[in-house]
This record gives C-alpha cells, sequence and structure tokens, in this order.
C-alpha cells in the first residue's frame, strides 16, 4: 500500500497524459476519464495506458 500511494503521489506530480489527443496534467486527465471517485489504485491503473512516454518508469 505505502508503495503504491508513494508512486501514485510520484505520478501526480509529474504525470503528464495523451487522451483523444491532448496532453493532459493528473487532475484533467482524471476528470477527463470521470473516475474522480475511483480510489488511488484505480485511478493509476486507469491512466496507466495514457501516460506519456517520457514519464514511464
Ligand atoms: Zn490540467
Amino acid at each position: 500500500m505505502s508503495r503504491l500511494s508513494k508512486w501514485w503521489q510520484l505520478w501526480q506530480r509529474t504525470g503528464m497524459y495523451l487522451i483523444n489527443g491532448k496532453v493532459l496534467c493528473n487532475d484533467c486527465a482524471v476528470k477527463m476519464l470521470g473516475i474522480q471517485n475511483e480510489n488511488a489504485a484505480e485511478k493509476a491503473r486507469t491512466l496507466q495506458p495514457f501516460l506519456l512516454p517520457g514519464n514511464r518508469g
């Protein structure tokens, strides 16, 4: 749990996503995908495919 939440915090700070041809920050990506009410783990899972390559790992 702590490992995932740490990873998620880092992701929230640095994450950029490409969704429907638009580059979005974490907040906008969450809203675009309608996952505001999901927990952090579920958000991470849902956002993963959209993460821009430069931000992976
Ligand atoms: Zn944004």
